[in-house]
């Protein structure tokens, strides 16, 4: 309700992002200059260089028919949906006439949730994979479906405590996938902890991590007491799937939960909705234009960085 009033209008959002985007006044993109007159509510004329700038311009808004105060209240339900947002759900709450916008915008926001640059994880680091499954609906009630490699990799903080993580869908659990995997998502100098599986072995010898193997395979009742972190992860996100979607994801739509598991996951201790409604708002302004057909088909790249 609070949202509602104070993004009542297209012009109170216009006011919000540009002073997020602009916290000591306009600047020029092209010149940097800070002399500017306001042509329209949300566009500026550069006084210098006569450039003129939208306040969507080079951020995930930029290229949208949508208002701004729809936006905003998509970011919102995303956030204060607690078992994730769906495409469905969204269509429904904003009242979209079409699925297809609905699943843009949603798309358009896991972008923005996989924050550009972020940094990699510092050691140690858990990482391990595990099957996410589908479930379809059978003769003897819930069958398992098709199953879905996952890989995760999970800071290690201190005596059990978890840090961030990564999170990332792969064809296989072989030694190209997770090392590339790896590579993407850890410091490199971090120590590795992982179990015996073949596909880490290569690990050491790549030279950027200290690898620390440990033999479970042979005592899979240990695997939550050698790799705790990792395993609470999963368990949670199993739930948190389970919960949403009775744990029957699509294949294709999982790497929009796991972004969005992760958003939710490294932001677990300044969750107030507010906190994170202004993060995802902050990102979004950070990235650029999502063309809705560079969302199509990314599915299995997509690196969750
Ligand atoms: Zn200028």
């Amino acid at each position: 309700m609070e949202l509602e009033e104070r993004f009542s209008s297209e012009e109170s959002c216009v006011d919000y992002l540009a002073a997020m985007r602009w916290p000591e006044g306009f600047r020029c993109p092209g010149c940097a200059g800070d002399q500017a007159w306001r042509a329209t509510r949300s566009r500026w004329v550069c006084r210098d260089c006569a450039r003129e700038t939208s306040v969507t311009a080079g951020t995930i808004f930029a290229d949208s028919r949508l208002p701004l105060r729809l936006w905003f209240r998509a970011i919102w339900q995303v956030v204060t949906q607690k078992d994730g947002a769906s495409a469905m759900g969204l269509q429904r709450v904003l009242g979209l006439g079409s699925y297809r916008t609905a699943w843009s915008l949603l798309h358009k926001l896991r972008r923005a949730m996989v924050r550009p640059g972020r940094d990699r994880l510092c050691g140690p680091v858990e990482v391990d994979e595990c099957y996410i499954g589908a479930t379809e609906p059978g003769k003897n009630g819930r069958q398992p479906g098709r199953k879905t490699l996952v890989v995760a990799a999970v800071e290690c903080v201190s005596a059990r405590k978890i840090g961030r993580i990564r999170l990332k869908q792969i064809a296989a659990a072989n030694a190209t996938e997770l090392e590339a995997f790896i590579v993407d998502a850890v410091e490199s100098g971090a120590i590795v902890r992982t179990d015996d599986w073949s596909g880490y072995r290569g690990l050491r010898a790549k030279g950027c991590y200290k690898h620390d193997p440990t033999p479970m395979r042979a005592s899979p009742a240990s695997e939550d007491t050698i790799l705790p972190r990792v395993h609470l992860v999963f368990s949670l996100l199993k739930r948190w799937l389970m919960s949403t979607h009775q744990g029957a994801v699509r294949q294709s739509h999982l790497d929009y939960y796991l972004d969005e598991f992760t958003f939710r996951f490294n932001r677990r201790k300044s969750a107030s909705r507010g906190k994170l409604f202004y993060r995802l708002l902050q990102q979004s302004a950070m990235i650029g234009p999502q063309p809705y057909r560079t969302l199509r088909g990314e599915t299995t790249s997509h690196h969750n960085r």
